[in-house]
C-alpha cells in the first residue's frame, strides 16, 4: 500500500472499530458447492420412464478435487502491478472506492530495487499454486507483472461477480524503517458497501493473522494493534462484496522484512501461512 497519510490515520481512528464492531455478526456468505447429482430412489412401481437422466450422473462423477477447499472459489489479488508507474494518467482516474472518489490505483512501493508490485505477484502465485492444490477455484486480478491495473473498484468487483468466498490481496508496506512485521487490513463498515462483509472480514482477519503468527511472523510494530488494522478508506475492500482482507505482509523499508519478502523461501512461507489463514475461516 501507498503510506498512510496523516488525515488517513486520523479516519483510521475514528472507524478502527468498526471492523471488529460487526465480528459476531452474519456468517459469511458462502456460495454453495457444486452438488454433486443425488441419486433419486424409486421405490414406486410406477418409476417415470421418461425423465430418467442416465447422463449427468455420469459425467458428474468424475474426481474432483478434494481438498479441504473443494468447490471454494477464492479471489487472489495480487497488489498494483509492474507497469502502473508507466501509466500516470491510467491509476489516476478517480472510482468510486465505497461512496467516494480515489485514485485507480497507486504505483505501491519499493525495497532496495524490488518492487511491491513483485513481491505481490510472486508471493500471489505461490498462494495460487497452494489454493489450487487444496481444491480451490482461484481467481486472480491480474494476469502477469508487466502491465497496468485493475483499478481497486475493478479488483473488488471480481470478487463481488464471482460470488467468491473471499477475497484475499497481498500487498508490502512502505513505513518508516525502523518499524517492521505485518498486518492485516479489514474493512469498517460503510454504509452501503461493506454492511454484510465488515463482521465476516473482521473474521478472516483473525484466521489469516493467526495463521502468519504461527508460521514465525511477527505483527507491526507501527501500525494496528495485534496485527489487526480496521480501514474505511479502501477501494478494494469496500467493493468486494465478500469477505475480504488486505495482507500487508511486511514493510518493504525494514531490511529485516525485505529479505524475507524478496526471497523465494518468504513467499512460500507467507503463502503457505495465508492458505491456512482461508482455510481455517473456509473450514
Ligand atoms: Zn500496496
Amino acid at each position: 500500500m501507498r503510506r498512510v497519510a496523516a488525515g488517513l490515520a486520523a479516519v483510521v481512528a475514528l472507524t478502527g472499530c468498526g471492523g471488529n464492531d460487526a465480528a459476531s455478526g452474519s456468517a459469511p456468505t458462502t456460495t454453495a458447492p457444486t452438488t454433486t447429482p443425488t441419486t433419486t430412489v424409486r421405490t414406486t412401481t410406477t418409476a417415470p420412464t421418461t425423465t430418467v437422466r442416465t447422463t449427468a450422473p455420469v459425467t458428474t462423477a468424475a474426481p474432483r478435487a478434494t481438498g479441504s477447499l473443494a468447490g471454494r472459489v477464492i479471489v487472489v489479488d495480487p497488489g498494483h502491478n509492474g507497469g502502473n508507474a508507466a501509466h500516470p494518467a491510467v491509476i489516476g482516474r478517480q472510482v468510486d472506492a465505497g461512496g467516494f472518489q480515489k485514485d485507480c490505483n497507486t504505483t505501491g512501493t519499493a525495497g532496495g530495487g524490488y518492487t511491491e508490485a513483485t513481491f505481490n505477484w510472486e508471493t500471489a502465485l505461490v498462494l495460487r499454486a497452494d489454493l489450487e492444490a487444496a481444491g480451490a477455484t482461484v481467481i486472480m486480478t491480474r494476469d502477469s507483472n508487466t502491465g497496468v491495473g485493475p483499478c481497486i473498484d475493478e479488483r473488488g468487483q471480481i470478487a463481488a461477480r464471482a460470488r467468491a468466498d473471499l477475497l484475499v490481496s497481498i500487498h508490502g508496506d512502505g513505513a518508516p524503517a525502523s518499524g517492521h512485521g505485518f498486518h492485516v487490513i479489514t474493512p469498517t463498515v460503510v454504509h452501503g458497501y461493506t454492511d454484510a462483509t465488515a463482521g465476516p472480514s473482521a473474521r478472516l482477519a483473525g484466521f489469516v493473522r493467526d495463521q502468519l503468527v504461527a508460521g514465525g511472523l511477527h505483527v507491526s510494530t507501527y501500525v494496528g494493534s495485534n496485527g489487526i488494522n480496521p480501514r474505511g478508506d479502501l477501494g478494494t475492500l469496500n467493493r468486494a462484496g465478500v469477505p475480504a482482507v488486505i495482507v500487508e505482509c511486511g514493510n518493504m523499508a525494514n531490511a529485516a522484512d525485505l529479505a524475507l519478502m524478496r526471497s523465494d523461501a518468504g513467499h512460500r512461507a507467507i503463502a503457505a501461512d495465508l492458505a491456512r489463514g482461508v482455510a481455517a475461516f473456509l473450514g
